[in-house]
């Protein structure tokens, strides 16, 4: 029998990268899947949901807290599985720092993961978001998930294919959460190229005239874009880009475009068909929010220490860490309606939102 145990009226707000949220009506750190079990079986019994935690990078926790049951995953491990002359497959556990596997990876020589250097959070919060950055996301290297299964309590395996991953979503964030993940096997190559094709990344290498980086310079090419762009993670509050990049229809494109001619200045509409033109395919364009908060004029905005910050307008940064998470949806509100009155678009958040009620949060998602 596990000794579980389970803490009551938990603190949250240090937990997750905002800085911001009330407590856990119940908490419990879960180390083995045998915890994750018993975690489920106490919320069945108290009749509470559940909700895990891994890294808190990617969440909005609501001042009132979380009135459920915080399984905060700490599942560690790091082993190799299977390793010939040209790849290596790991078994990682789901609670391992992103960035310290990624960091291993690259002392190791093996290719993959070097693109999606500093993302914050816990191999197992990267796989249910389908997270990436520069060109590469982390269902490139996802090779299977062992998950615990709380519909029917076993654990087993989903192969890629059924973790259904597409851009910034899986098959764990939906079917009611179903599935938790204990571990990822991860495949990895040892003589990989590097992919530098992404703007930033490029534009790196040219003003320093390298044609063929190494794997260790790719990471310091990351470490570099990211920490002059995004707000330093151990200081300012944040949760990433709060709001997903656009992948819009053909008829989507022709609205935005319309109402962006009748709206904005000719240069930005210029801008518009040049993005267009870099990120499409597939039948689908790809416009970065980022640019549309910029013509919105977003760019800087603060309120009630909540500020579109600068060199990323995505993301919405707690500058004084003393915001509380009405401040940030607030903000998210008018930024919302700034954008859907100059541009039509309805923007979607890409950072979830936890412990609220379903109507206080349709009052912050209307667009008038
Ligand atoms: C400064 C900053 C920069 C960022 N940059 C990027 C970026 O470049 N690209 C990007 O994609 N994201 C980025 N993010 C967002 C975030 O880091 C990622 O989305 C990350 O994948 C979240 O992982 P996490 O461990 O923090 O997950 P959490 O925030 O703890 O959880 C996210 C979701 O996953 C679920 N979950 C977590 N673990 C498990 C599990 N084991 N089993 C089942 N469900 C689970 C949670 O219940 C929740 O629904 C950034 C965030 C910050 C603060």
């Amino acid at each position: 029998m596990v000794d579980l145990i389970i803490k009551e009226n938990y603190p949250l707000k240090y937990l997750t990268t905002m800085k911001i949220g009330g407590p856990a009506r119940y908490f419990l750190e879960a180390k083995t899947a045998e915890d994750i079990k018993h975690g489920i079986q106490f919320s069945n019994e108290q009749n509470l949901p559940i909700f895990i935690l891994s890294g808190g990078s990617n969440v909005l926790i609501s001042d009132k807290g979380f009135n459920g049951i915080v399984i905060y995953n700490k599942i560690e491990g790091f082993d190799i599985l299977n390793e010939d002359i040209g790849a290596v497959v790991l078994k990682v556990g789901a609670g391992e720092i992103w960035d310290s596997i990624v960091e291993r990876a690259v002392k190791k020589n093996w290719w993959g993961l070097e693109n999606m250097t500093l993302i914050p959070g816990k191999i197992g919060g990267l796989v249910v978001q389908n997270a990436g950055a520069y060109g590469c996301e982390i269902s490139d290297v996802v090779h299977a998930v062992e998950v615990f299964d709380k519909k029917d309590g076993h654990i087993k395996f989903l192969n890629k294919k059924q973790c259904k991953f597409v851009y910034r979503d899986s098959i764990f964030k939906n079917f009611e959460r179903r599935y938790v993940i204990l571990n990822v096997l991860i495949k990895l190559v040892k003589n990989g190229k590097p992919k530098i094709d992404y703007p930033d990344v490029r534009r790196y290498f040219e003003k320093r005239k390298i044609q063929k980086p190494n794997l260790h310079q790719v990471r310091e090419s990351i470490v570099y874009i990211r920490e002059n762009k995004l707000p330093d993670p151990v200081k300012i509050g944040s949760a990433g880009s709060f709001f997903k990049n656009l992948v819009l229809s053909e008829i989507s494109y022709d609205e935005l475009y319309k109402k962006m001619k009748k709206n904005c200045a000719k240069e930005s509409v210029k801008k518009l068909e040049e993005l267009k033109n870099r990120f499409s395919g597939d039948g689908l364009i790809k416009i970065p929010t980022a640019y549309i908060l910029d013509v919105c004029g977003l760019k800087g905005f603060v309120e009630n220490g909540v500020k579109v910050w600068d060199s990323q307008p995505l993301v919405l940064a707690n500058t004084n860490n003393a915001a509380s998470a009405q401040n940030v949806l607030n903000m998210f509100k008018k930024i919302r309606q700034a954008v859907y009155k100059k541009t039509s678009i309805q923007l979607e958040s890409e950072v979830e939102f936890i412990g609220f009620g379903r109507q206080e949060l349709e009052e912050y998602f209307k667009l008038q």
